[in-house]
C-alpha cells in the first residue's frame, strides 16, 4: 500500500466534481480528483453506437445493459454505462472522466422557478435564476437547435411527429436546449464532418459534437495546472483520522477491473461528488465499517425524479411512422406540469434503431410525493433501497393518462414491444437525494456534524426537480463551492 497526503480530494468527476475542481483551482488550491472510470480521451479508445456496442458499452459486464434490446454480448471492460438493480427499480449511471455527461442525452433543462422554490425553500431563487443557472449554462456551452434545421432534417422526423401528435392531443410542447453543439450537427447532416449524434452515438458515449464535462469544466480545470485527475481509482471507504483528516482506502484497477494497486490517501478537505448512489454508498458503508459519523438525514428523501419510461407502438395511422434515422439528441419536450391532476414533463425521446419502428419513446418526469430511503445492508455489503409500487403511483397514473390521451387523438398502442405491459416504471436515469441540502447538509453542502466533508452532487436534491437534473446539479455546485471557498479557506 502506498501512502499519500493531499489537501483537497474530490471523489468523482461528474457535474459536482467538475465544478468544484475548476473553482477551487481558480482560487489557487491544488486539487486531486479520484475517478473510478476511465479517462477516455487519454486512453485513445473510441465510443460505440447503440446498435454495435464495443468497449464503451458497459461497466465490467459481458452483456449490454441498456434499457432495452440487450441482445449483444460485450467484452468485460471499464465501459461508460453502469446499472445498479434494486427491487422495483434499476438505476443507470455514467462511469469515466466526465461521469454522467459521457452517457446522457445532453438535455439542459431549467427547472420551473416555482417548483425550485418549493424544493429549496432555504435558497434564494432570484440568485439562482439571475446568476447560478446562467453561469452553468454558459460553462456547459448550452445551445438550441435552429428551427429551420429541425424542420428539414430527416433525423428529426421522430420529434416533429412527436410534437404534432402532442398538439393534436391538446398538450403543450417546448424546445429543449442541449450541450450537443447543433452547429456541429448541421455539419454532420451535410456530411462535412464525422457523424456522432446522427450515427447513433449517445448512451455509450459520443465521439464528436457533445460538450461533455471533459470538454468544458474539466478541461478548463486542468488548464489551470492545479488539478490532477487519477482515473481508474475507486475509493472503497472513508475513515475519520484523529487529526481531523480523512483517510481514504483507494484501489487502482486496469481496464478489465483487476486491482493493480492499493493506496491510502489522507486529505484535509474531502468533496464527495460520486453521484447520488456513489456518494450514499461511500457514506453509509463507511459509517457501518469505519464508524464514520453521519447525521440521521443521510439516506432519507431519496427519489427517482419521477422517472417513468413509456412509449407507443404503431405510430403510423396518421403520421406515417417516426422515420428511419433518428438523431440521438432530444430537442422536444411536452410540458404538462401545471395540470393539477396530471403534472408531468416528458422528453420526446429518439429510438435510433436504424429502421422505422413506428414507435415513440417518452422519458416522463412527475413529482415524487412519496420518497424512498437508502440504507446499508451489512449482509450484502452494499446499499439497498426502500422503494415500492407506491412510490411510483403518481407517475404511473400520469403515464396511463398521457398514453391514453395520445392514442385517442392519434392512434397507436401502448409500447408492448419495448416494455412489459408497455410501461417502464422501474427505469431510472435520475437518482436524486439522500444527502439533501438544508437537511443532511447545511446551505452550502457541508455535511452536518462533520467538518470539512462536503457533498456536491445529485444527492443534494430531494428526490425530484421536475426536469432533467444536470443543469440544476451544476448550478447548485457553483453556489456551494462559491460559499465553501470564501468561508472555509
Ligand atoms: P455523476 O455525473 O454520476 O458523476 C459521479 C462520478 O463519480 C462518476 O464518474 C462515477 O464513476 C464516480 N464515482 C462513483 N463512485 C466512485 C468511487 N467510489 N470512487 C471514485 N469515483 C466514483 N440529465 C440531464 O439533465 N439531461 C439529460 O439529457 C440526461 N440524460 C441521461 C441519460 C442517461 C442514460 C443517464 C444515465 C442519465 C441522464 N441524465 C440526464 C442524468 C445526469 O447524467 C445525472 O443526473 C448527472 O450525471 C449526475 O451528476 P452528479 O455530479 O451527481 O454525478
Amino acid at each position: 500500500t502506498e501512502n499519500v497526503e493531499i489537501d483537497n480530494v474530490i471523489i468523482g468527476s461528474g457535474y459536482g466534481g467538475a465544478v468544484a475542481a475548476l473553482r477551487l483551482a481558480e482560487a489557487g488550491h491544488e486539487v486531486t480528483i479520484l475517478e473510478m472510470g476511465l479517462n477516455w480521451e487519454k486512453s485513445g479508445e473510441k465510443f460505440s453506437p447503440m446498435i454495435s456496442p464495443g468497449k464503451s458499452a458497459a461497466w465490467l459486464r459481458t452483456k449490454t445493459i441498456a434499457p432495452f434490446f440487450n441482445i449483444f454480448n460485450t467484452k468485460k471492460y471499464t465501459g461508460t454505462l453502469d446499472r445498479w438493480d434494486f427491487s422495483n427499480i434499476k438505476i443507470w449511471m455514467g462511469r469515466g472522466v466526465g461521469g454522467g455527461s459521457l452517457v446522457n442525452g445532453g438535455m439542459a433543462v431549467l427547472p420551473k422557478k416555482d417548483y425550485f422554490r418549493e424544493i429549496f425553500p432555504e435558497l434564494n431563487a432570484e440568485d439562482f435564476y439571475g446568476k447560478y443557472f446562467p453561469l452553468a449554462e454558459k460553462e456547459l456551452e448550452v445551445n438550441s437547435a435552429d428551427e429551420n434545421f429541425l424542420e428539414n432534417c430527416s433525423f428529426y422526423k421522430f420529434n416533429k411527429v412527436g410534437e404534432q401528435e402532442a398538439h393534436k392531443a391538446g398538450f403543450k410542447t417546448v424546445r429543449v436546449p442541449n450541450v450537443y453543439d447543433f452547429k456541429y450537427m448541421e455539419a454532420e447532416y451535410e456530411n462535412k464532418v464525422p457523424r456522432s449524434a446522427l450515427a447513433g452515438e449517445v448512451i455509450y458515449g459520443n465521439n464528436y459534437g457533445k460538450k461533455s464535462l471533459d470538454k468544458t469544466y474539466l478541461k478548463k480545470a486542468q488548464e489551470t495546472g492545479k488539478v490532477q485527475i487519477h482515473d481508474l481509482h475507486r475509493v472503497e471507504s472513508i475513515t475519520k483520522g484523529s487529526d481531523n483528516t480523512y483517510i481514504l482506502e483507494v484501489i487502482q484497477t486496469n481496464t478489465v477491473g483487476e486491482i493493480i494497486a492499493k493506496k491510502k490517501i489522507v486529505c484535509k478537505k474531502l468533496f464527495l461528488c460520486a453521484g447520488t448512489m456513489g456518494t450514499l454508498e461511500l457514506l453509509l458503508k463507511s459509517s457501518n465499517d469505519n464508524k464514520l459519523t453521519l447525521n440521521s438525514e443521510v439516506g432519507q428523501n431519496w427519489g427517482n425524479n419521477g422517472n417513468f419510461m413509456t412509449g407507443r407502438n404503431f405510430v403510423k395511422t396518421f403520421s406515417g411512422g417516426t422515420g428511419v434515422n433518428h438523431s440521438t439528441i432530444p430537442v422536444g419536450g411536452i410540458d404538462n406540469w401545471n395540470d393539477k391532476e396530471h403534472p408531468f414533463f416528458t422528453e420526446i425521446a429518439p429510438l435510433p434503431m436504424g429502421m422505422d419502428v413506428a414507435t415513440s419513446l417518452y422519458l416522463m418526469i412527475s413529482p415524487v410525493p412519496k420518497k424512498g430511503t437508502v440504507f446499508f445492508n451489512p449482509i450484502s455489503g452494499k446499499i439497498d433501497l426502500k422503494w415500492s409500487e407506491n412510490n411510483v403511483a403518481l407517475a404511473r397514473k400520469n403515464a396511463e393518462y398521457f398514453i391514453k390521451t395520445m392514442n385517442k387523438a392519434n392512434g397507436g398502442t401502448r409500447a408492448h414491444l419495448l416494455f412489459n405491459n408497455g410501461f417502464g416504471a422501474d427505469i431510472c436515469y435520475h437518482p436524486l437525494g439522500g444527502a439533501v441540502l438544508g437537511k443532511a447538509t447545511d446551505k452550502a453542502g457541508r455535511l452536518l456534524g462533520s467538518e470539512h466533508l462536503y457533498i456536491i452532487d445529485g444527492s443534494l436534491i430531494p428526490g425530484t426537480i421536475g426536469v432533467n437534473p444536470f443543469l440544476t446539479i451544476t448550478a447548485l455546485a457553483e453556489y456551494c463551492i462559491e460559499h465553501i471557498i470564501s468561508e472555509d479557506y
